[in-house]
């Protein structure tokens, strides 16, 4: 099975080498770093000072940096928001995901920098925006990295790493022979995707 990782915009490369290796051990999976695409202009929301979500997931799909792999994850250092929600962690659709670096930093919430803090919250979302492209919902477990996060201590509770249920799940996925399960096509190719992986009602502190 094959994962890339798209920056988005401007995302630091050791950061992403980091979330690489990490990812290539808790998925056994071939995990390479793709070009990086640009923020897409219209997803910039002014009066937000946001990017839309839904947007930047569109132009992951539309750049063809996830075409010829199994999964796709954008990694992108913008703030997002989705339509009803004052932010979103990540999204994932249609066999892709992005996440943001943005809220996942002590300094985003007046604390003081902590980068090994920063790269667990990094990996704990990869996986769990990914966990969604293997079409796992949210888990009742708050240990399993599937667990609903509401707020960054959702995420600091839960691990990188599936319970044995959701781990089971996506083992039974990949040993399908059809990686790209639950009619999501390969990345990269439009279509129809499951609705079970969308992420629209997923951290919002604060539904407008
Ligand atoms: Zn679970
Ligand atoms: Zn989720």
């Amino acid at each position: 099975m094959s994962i890339v990782l798209v920056p988005i915009g401007r995302v630091n490369p050791a950061e992403m080498r980091w979330l690489q290796e990490s990812l290539k051990e808790y998925f056994s999976a071939d995990v390479v770093v793709g070009k990086r695409i640009p923020l897409a202009a219209t997803a910039w929301n002014p009066a937000r000072s946001q990017y839309d979500a839904e947007m930047v997931l569109e132009s992951l799909l539309l750049s063809g940096e996830a075409a010829g792999c199994d999964r796709a994850l954008g990694v992108t250092d913008a703030d997002l928001y989705l339509a009803g929600m004052n932010f979103v962690f990540g999204i994932a659709n249609r066999g892709i995901a992005i996440i943001s670096q943005h809220r996942l930093r002590q300094s985003f919430y007046n604390l003081p920098e902590d980068p090994g803090i920063f790269r667990r919250r990094a990996v704990v979302e990869a996986v769990h925006e990914l966990g969604h492209t293997f079409g796992l919902a949210h888990c009742e477990n708050p240990r399993c990295a599937m667990h609903f996060s509401n707020t960054i201590a959702d995420t600091d509770r839960k691990g990188p790493a599936f319970c044995p249920v959701c781990r089971s799940w996506v083992a039974t996925v990949r040993n399908s022979g059809r990686p790209d399960r639950a009619g999501a096509p390969r990345c990269g190719v439009g279509g129809e995707g499951p609705t079970e992986g969308n992420e629209m009602a997923r951290f919002s502190r604060k539904p407008e």
